[in-house]
């Protein structure tokens, strides 16, 4: 059963209980007025009746009544006789009873009872009767009854009137209240519908930038927005999935396509091989005995030569790939969640490592370092090895990006946080090219080609500096130079002191050229 037609029964059923409740109360006020003040009326007759006794000749008592000019034609009186009889007998009518032909019933003698009341219908008329005893005034004997009744026909008939229209009304409205109950529980429950139905289109459709329309200020209006802002939930987390989804095919994509070209450089290198050290393309002897097809044959030396500048290919593409490998190693662990081990360490130590190490990198550039004064007593939470890998990812680039010129790692202190900065004199980087250098395999078209990278380096180094809290910095000037700079936050748990007071000792990095 749906919500509107059970809304509808409640309502109706309490409407008719509150309804047949009301009609209850009303006709028993009425009737207890009406029939109270015929009572009333009646004991007040009652009292207007003057009552008689004469002796006949055969000494029989006979009572008589007489009613007052103002008594209404519509009371009846008459007077009993008990003293010949205890069944008792009539002894005197009003004329409206007489001309009627009827008379009340009356008790037996002894079921007299002072001031009682009682209803009877007699050749079709109601009556209310009130009887009331006949008391002789010098011994207080009783020696009648005298019964006085109203005609309750018209009262009657209105109280029947009543009851009808009581029933007809209470119905009618019953009817009316439940057709209008049914309207406005329809017209109450439609908002809900429309939430329905436009939930229902959400559901359907493929379009997550569907909205609930109807934000009002009453309860739907908050389940709208409720929904709405659930719906804007989903459909963020829909397009952030989708995002990662795009990102994790593409990085696959390109993965195995950048593992590709070293893997078809190699074998097109091993198939030379077999084909230079094989049989048929060896030496003068085997060429005569084939006779005088013009297949050119290679010397020793030549095959040699080839020799030494395939392997030298393959192992130049064994190491780009091994490079590749571990580069999409890194990139795997941190798509996974990898959250790397952190501690407090000292930065000098590391940076200096860095810098005896970077020296014996290959390059063409000139590797200057320091001063690295602002270093010292400065620690941060980090992982030294990965800490490492970055600086090595922005010094390799340096030197990778400088044909002539330098390469320079500098630090600077700023309140609270360090940069270590790797410079160049090199090709820089287009303005284009700045927002995309840190995605997957982005190579800028001044690099592809020209050297060798596989485009994931900054893409590690956004991973590490993130997972230091770090941020990263680019500078750059397309005509030349490039500043790039990790701001790492300095740890005060231990030696508060030393890095504040060294924080002095540095001016903060320069100005930026271009970022
Ligand atoms: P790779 O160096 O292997 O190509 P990276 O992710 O380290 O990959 O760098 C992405 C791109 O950013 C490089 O291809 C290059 O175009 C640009 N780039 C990075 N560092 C420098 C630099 N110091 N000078 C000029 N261009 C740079």
């Amino acid at each position: 059963m749906s919500i509107r037609l059970r809304l509808t029964l409640w309502y109706s059923g309490l409407l008719a209980a509150a309804l047949v409740a009301f009609g209850i109360l009303i006709y028993a006020i009425v009737y207890q007025n009406t029939m109270g003040s015929i009572k009333t009326r009646l004991m007040n007759e009652a009292d207007k009746v003057y009552v008689g006794s004469r002796l006949n000749s055969a000494g029989d008592l006979k009572i008589l009544i007489q009613t007052s000019n103002s008594l209404d034609v519509s009371i009846a009186a008459q007077a009993i006789n008990y003293t010949k009889d205890p069944a008792g007998r009539i002894d005197m009518q009003t004329s409206n009873l007489e001309s009627l032909g009827i008379k009340f019933s009356y008790p037996e003698f002894d079921g007299i009872k002072e001031g009682r009341y009682h209803s009877e219908t007699l050749a079709g008329n109601p009556f209310v009767i009130f009887e009331k005893a006949l008391v002789l005034p010098n011994n207080g004997a009783v020696i009648g009854l005298l019964q006085v009744g109203a005609y309750t026909g018209k009262e009657i008939g209105y109280l029947s009137q009543m009851r009808t229209i009581l029933w007809i009304a209470g119905l009618a409205s019953l009817v009316l209240a439940f057709v209008i109950g049914l309207f406005l529980a329809r017209k109450a429950l439609r908002p809900i519908e429309m939430v329905t139905e436009a939930a229902e289109r959400v559901q359907s459709g493929s379009d997550l930038k569907l909205r609930i329309p109807g934000e009002s200020q009453d309860e739907i209006g908050r389940l709208t927005r409720t929904l709405n802002h659930m719906l804007e939930r989903v459909e963020k987390a829909y397009n952030v999935l989708e995002e990662s989804n795009n990102a994790q095919r593409r990085f696959v994509s390109d993965a195995s396509h950048e593992l590709r070209t070293p893997l078809t450089t190699i074998r097109g290198n091993v198939d030379l091989l077999e084909k230079v050290w094989s049989e048929t393309s060896f030496g003068a002897a085997q060429d005569e005995q084939e006779g005088a097809v013009a297949k050119p044959k290679l010397s020793l030396a030549e095959r040699e030569e080839l020799s030494r500048e395939a392997l030298h290919d393959i192992s130049d593409e064994a190491r780009r790939m091994s490079r590749l490998v571990n580069d999409l190693l890194s990139l795997a662990r941190a798509d996974a969640g990898y959250v790397v081990d952190k501690e407090p360490i000292d930065l000098l130590p590391l940076v200096e490592e860095v810098s005896r190490r970077a020296g014996f990198l290959p390059r063409k550039a000139e590797w200057v370092v320091g001063p690295f004064d602002a270093l010292a007593g400065v620690r941060v939470v980090g992982n030294r090895d990965y800490l490492m890998q970055l600086l090595f990812i922005f010094i390799e680039n340096g030197f990778k990006y400088t044909p002539d010129g330098e390469v320079r790692l500098e630090v600077y202190r700023q309140e609270d946080r360090i940069g270590l900065s790797v410079s160049d004199t090199g090709i820089g980087i287009a303005k284009a090219d700045m927002p995309r250098i840190f995605d997957r395999f982005y190579r800028a078209d001044e690099s592809r080609g020209q050297t060798a990278g596989t485009g994931l380096g900054l893409s590690i180094a956004k991973w590490i500096a993130d997972m230091h809290r770090a941020s990263l910095d680019v500078q750059s000037r397309p005509e030349g130079g490039s500043r790039f700079t990790v701001w790492l936050p300095v740890d005060f748990s231990e030696r508060p002191d030393y890095g504040i007071i060294e924080a002095s000792v540095r001016p903060a990095v320069p100005d930026a050229e271009q970022s």
